[in-house]
């Protein structure tokens, strides 16, 4: 559990956002809007992918995610991102009601495309797991800040949330940061023969709520759960 809050950079508050795009985005599964949120000083471009009233009633679904090029554009198998997304996004879709705050730069968490890139050839050539590779490419556990993620949800004024995710880290960056969260939902992809080591060492080292999917010997079993709560 440690290495988890290792990667919590508890930036301060300085973070601002300012809400730049706004418009109707059918999907596949259904229609959202879609919000663009810049932050300041850099311009990043996040993404509200939102479904709706969000600030009334009962807290509303949410899931931080982090931008995925390979999984997401590419349909690589070697993480669980899209599935996670998706999985996400047909949540909403059943409550009719949530959001996806859509994180950019935070690729190989967060330490960008070319060394996730590079991260994976150390994995396939030295036998390394997810975070021995970054290590050796001199990064921390985990990069990633969620104080945009924070400053979204104060700009659309949401208080409360019931917070997809596996990662405790993110539960403690935001509620480090004022946001509660009522409920933990958890997100269970199926694995595959590509990612079950990445899962595992989410699950053993990172201390992601990957319980339903592993043994008591936490390993990953060969028969994968019929279906997740997602579904
Ligand atoms: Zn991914």
């Amino acid at each position: 559990m440690k290495a988890a809050i290792t990667g919590l950079n508890n930036e301060a508050l300085a973070i601002e956002v300012e809400r730049y795009a706004e418009a109707q985005l059918p999907l596949a599964i259904g229609l959202f809007n879609v919000l663009v949120y810049r932050s300041l000083p850099d311009l990043t471009e996040h993404l509200v992918i939102a479904k709706g009233q969000l600030n009334e009633g009962t807290p509303p679904f949410l899931r931080v995610h982090s931008e995925c090029f390979t999984g997401e554009v590419l349909g690589s198998l070697r993480c669980d991102c899209k599935s996670q997304l998706d999985l996400a996004l047909e949540t909403i879709m059943a409550e009719e009601r949530g959001l996806v705050i859509y994180l950019r730069n935070h690729e190989g968490r967060g330490i960008g495309l070319g060394n996730k890139i590079r991260a994976y050839q150390l994995q396939d050539s030295a036998g390394m797991d997810t975070l021995e590779a970054n290590h050796a490419l001199g990064f921390p556990d985990d990069l990633r800040t969620f104080s945009v993620a924070v400053q979204i949800l104060k700009a659309l004024q949401i208080s409360q949330v019931r917070l997809n995710t596996n990662n405790p880290a993110k539960v403690v960056a935001l509620e480090s940061q004022g946001i509660v969260v009522t409920e933990l939902i958890p997100s269970l992809s199926v694995p595959n023969p590509h990612n079950r080591k990445y899962l595992q060492t989410k699950f053993s080292e990172l201390g992601h709520h990957l319980e339903a999917l592993f043994e008591k010997s936490r390993k990953i079993p060969d028969s994968p759960p019929r279906e997740g709560p997602c579904r």
